[in-house]
């Protein structure tokens, strides 16, 4: 299994998945076992993000001797502790509890077991806006579900479905407009090509960023799980911010339909009165 670099303890507490090893200079375990700062983190119970604070410090390991003990002694002992959980308490309410519970494997190297709320929480959340969207809604969380318990090419599938679904959306479109579109020499054409032959009935933001598609392909034949995984946060939000344009486009359209509508009752009402 591949070893992913440990960034920031407040990066790895907010946002690792679970279950994959990290590796980080002793410093940073440490700095990650002593963590005291504050957690940026979705609150289920205020159903908003939240600010978490420490509700339980413990002691520092250094602080708990007489002596200062030298790192590798610090980090031995964080490795006999076994699991670390660190607590927290959300800053609306004390009662919202929050924790993230990781073990310290060897002296370079943590994994993190456990998260509340999970990382699937506030996608979960923030997916609701797209449930109209049905099937692209279904496996937009079912990508983030996957993501969180570290099945990055699980994932990267689910957003690749979501992807060639708007292509066929939009080349369905493009059919039903143009009656001379020459569907078969589109369908030889290589994805890139096909993605800008359907410019102007796709989402701006996929055809400007249409080398999504080859990451995500890369994903599923190439990549390691760990790297599907680390990259699926930008993939995932790559993915939503198309969706988002399908949904200004949706709301747009229904707008002008209710407009048209409303327009044409008065304009009959009008010329009735004459
Ligand atoms: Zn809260």
């Amino acid at each position: 299994m591949a070893i992913l670099p440990l960034a920031k303890p407040q990066e790895f507490l907010e946002s690792a998945v679970l279950y994959a090893p990290f590796q980080a200079p002793l410093e940073t375990v440490l700095e990650l076992i002593d963590y005291a700062g504050h957690l940026d983190l979705y609150c289920i119970q205020c159903g908003m993000d939240s600010v978490f604070k420490p509700s339980d410090r413990g002691a520092p390991i250094a602080l708990m001797a007489s002596r200062p003990i030298p790192t590798s002694e610090r980090v031995g002992f964080a490795i006999e502790q076994g699991t670390h959980t660190k607590r927290f308490a959300c800053t609306r309410n004390r009662l919202h509890p929050a924790s993230v519970t990781f073990v310290v494997l060897a002296p370079n190297t943590v994994v993190k077991v456990g998260q509340y709320p999970s990382r699937e929480d506030r996608s979960r959340a923030e997916a609701r806006k797209y449930r109209s969207l049905g099937i692209d809604h279904d496996e937009l969380t079912r990508a983030s579900g996957l993501a969180a318990h570290g099945i990055g090419i699980g994932a990267f599938v689910y957003l690749r479905r979501i992807f060639e679904r708007q292509m066929s959306a939009a080349a369905a479109k493009k059919t039903a407009a143009e009656t001379s579109w020459d569907t078969t020499a589109w369908g030889a054409l290589r994805v890139e090509d096909k993605i800008k032959a359907l410019a102007g009935y796709l989402p701006a933001f996929l055809v400007e960023n249409r080398t999504l598609y080859g990451i995500l392909s890369k994903g599923l034949h190439e990549l390691a799980e760990e790297d599907c995984a680390r990259h699926f946060p930008a993939v995932d939000l790559a993915i939503r911010m198309i969706l988002d344009e399908v949904l200004a486009a949706r709301e747009a359209k229904e707008k002008q339909e209710e407009a048209k509508r409303a327009l044409s009752k008065i304009q009959s009402e009008v010329s009735s009165k004459k």
